[in-house]
């Protein structure tokens, strides 16, 4: 599948109000990372130094699309959740 428009709103199952409801479609984004987090922080510190790439990067990737997930929310209880990620070339919100 190279290109999908979805539409901005689907009726489908809320698990919160346990039927089908009217929700509301967008893409999900991973959010910003925040470098002054422990983790961010720790991952920095672990790759100071002679010797501190702790894997091997890679370069070359087999892949030429990524998986584009859905974010369903209820427009009825605001509930939120994620539909699994599809690979496509191209997804278009109609
Ligand atoms: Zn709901």
């Amino acid at each position: 599948m190279n290109n999908v428009n979805v539409p901005k709103e689907v009726n489908t199952y809320c698990p919160k109000c346990k039927h089908h409801t009217v929700h509301t479609v967008s893409l999900y984004k991973a959010g910003k990372r925040r470098a002054l987090a422990v983790g961010e922080r720790a991952h920095a510190r672990e790759k100071e130094g002679y010797g501190g790439q702790k894997y091997a990067l890679q370069h070359t990737f087999a892949k030429t699309t990524k998986k584009q997930t859905l974010r369903l929310k209820c427009k009825t209880c605001s509930y939120m959740y994620h539909k699994d990620g599809i690979r496509l070339r191209k997804l278009a919100l109609v």
